[in-house]
């Protein structure tokens, strides 16, 4: 994987995003002191931290405070030139309110098709491609996980070494399946991630199921008719509580028997030539600092667009961190029946939000405001960039599975582990995933290329970083190269190559969106 290369930055520098900006953010690994003069003559009066912004001129009591072109806060009180613009001296302004948005208002360049670049994926019968050839065992309740992992190590162990073409075996576990509200407006969310999370294009044409017997959720209400596309088999079924199985080996048995199938079918799957439009790319933040909006999330737009024209799939979600900008969202909607679509899912979120008691303020972490965002609407400013600059061409609710391609808004919480999972079900067949902070994210079953913000981060996580965009801040490399240089990585790992997290095996669970109630 890519090797970060170290570059001084002796030279004090500050990044505006705008020309409009009143504020900028210091470049510098560690800060700079009070004293330091810029090269322009702006001299700062206080230490500033990396990351965190620095007044460009002197703000009255409640004037607007501006990054990215946009108001991410009041002064809340007199800011002179050359301070440390902290969370402390920010008020937040309201959300943006759902009504009145511009729908479909930028004007936005005709794409311009991306021929000739291609992956060597795993086709399967459906139309959809793996990028890693996986045996996956979905559940339909918790209380069968502990079997199920007994079964997987003994698989992994006596199995698979006959199934050489086979990467792995993962257990598609969750904490759902009884003790829900099964019918409660909200619950068809975890049960349709479950389903199309065993879709997932890395595990081939079947699936196979363990269900315990008594549950809520059975194998026939999971797998309705019409739930596995035709050409597809039917899922196979282990179910604990059945009258044949007496005993604990008995129930293993009729796993190893059940996966063996499996195994042989997986392992007959070759890869072959297949466009850069077969891609599902899903794309999220995490561990994000005032960098991730400069560096590493513009060279993912820039890849973004690359996919894009490339006729792939690209998918942001995240809403809370993009709430804030969805006027720009609206403004960039194919049609207004995506925008409608836009609205109704941040809508449908802030309701969910409100009835939790808590507004969108709620997602910036310690570590976000330690690495500089001062509040959400930073955070989004940074977060939206992610998408690119086409046209939105659809919208995705929380547990559906992807049907067409282009820029797709994914609606998503922000949690990564939530987002990662919805993403896969969705069919996502690789991951890209910009930290600052630094995160080891890694997923079982979908390569995840990580990408950090910073060239201090991408040298101390050398072996857990597989992009550094700090190069960008540093004026080492250019938002293009970096992304033309992810967009190459994109394919090479869709091809094969692994990833830092997969090298290490570096498995976050999977984590089921639940927004109804549990008995
Ligand atoms: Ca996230």
């Amino acid at each position: 994987m890519h090797k970060a290369t170290h570059m001084s930055t002796q030279v004090p520098r500050t990044i505006r995003m705008q020309a409009s900006d009143n504020v900028a953010i210091v470049v510098n690994d560690g800060g700079l002191p009070a004293g330091t003069v810029f090269p322009d003559g702006l001299t700062l009066v206080e230490g500033v931290p990396q990351g965190h912004k620095v007044a460009l001129q002197d703000l009255a009591d409640g004037e607007p405070v501006v990054r990215y072109g946009v108001v991410i806060g009041y002064a809340n009180g007199a800011i002179a030139r050359g301070s440390w613009v902290s969370e402390r001296v920010l008020t937040m302004p309201a959300a943006r309110s759902l009504d009145d948005l511009p729908i479909g208002t930028r004007a936005l360049r005709e794409v311009e098709p991306l021929a000739g670049y291609t992956f060597q994926g795993y086709r399967n019968k459906d139309g959809s491609v793996g990028t890693r050839n996986m045996m996956a065992i979905t559940s339909t309740v918790q209380c069968v996980s502990g079997v199920i992992d007994y079964a997987v190590k003994r698989i992994r162990e006596e199995l698979l070494p006959r199934y050489p073409n086979v990467e792995d075996v993962v257990a598609l576990e969750h904490v759902y399946g009884c003790g829900v509200a099964i019918d409660a407006p909200g619950a068809e969310i975890p049960i349709k991630t479950i389903r199309n999370l065993s879709r997932n294009p890395n595990f081939g044409d079947s699936v196979m199921v363990v269900s315990l017997g008594c549950e809520k959720l059975p194998p026939a209400r999971l797998f309705p008719a019409g739930a596995i596309p035709i050409g597809n088999a039917e899922p196979s079924v282990v179910t604990l509580q059945d009258a044949q199985h007496v005993g604990f080996m008995s129930m293993i048995d009729s796993l190893m028997q059940t996966a063996e199938k499996h195994l042989q079918e997986l392992n007959a799957r070759q890869r072959v030539t297949c466009p850069a439009s077969d891609l599902v790319v899903g794309v999220q933040c995490g561990g994000s600092d005032a960098f991730s909006g400069v560096t590493a999330n513009p060279a993912v737009g820039y890849a973004t667009d690359l996919l894009v024209r490339a006729g792939a799939a690209v998918m942001f979600s995240e809403v809370t961190e993009v709430r804030d900008g969805i006027d720009q969202l609206t403004a960039r909607a194919a049609t207004p029946e995506v925008a409608a679509a836009m609205v109704r899912e941040m809508q449908w979120y802030d309701d969910y939000l409100v009835r939790g008691g808590v507004d969108r303020s709620a997602n910036t972490t310690p570590g976000n405001k330690k690495g500089g965002l001062s509040n959400i609407v930073e955070k989004a400013m940074g977060s939206i960039v992610k998408s690119g600059t086409t046209a939105i061409t659809g919208v995705l609710s929380p547990g559906e599975k992807l049907q067409q391609k282009g820029l797709i808004y994914a609606a998503t919480p922000a949690s990564d582990f939530i987002c990662g999972t919805l993403q896969m079900a969705a069919g996502m067949n690789v991951h890209i995933f910009t930290t600052g902070r630094g995160t080891p994210y890694g997923l079982a079953a979908v390569p995840v290329i990580k990408v950090a913000t910073r060239t201090e981060l991408a040298n101390r996580w050398h072996d857990l970083m597989d992009v550094n965009a700090g190069r960008i801040a540093s004026g080492e490399a250019s938002i293009e190269d970096v992304g033309f240089e992810l967009f190459q990585l994109i394919l090479d790992v869709a091809s094969g190559r692994k990833t830092w997290a997969e090298h290490w095996k570096l498995h976050n669970a999977l984590a089921l969106f639940n927004p109804a109630p549990v008995t």
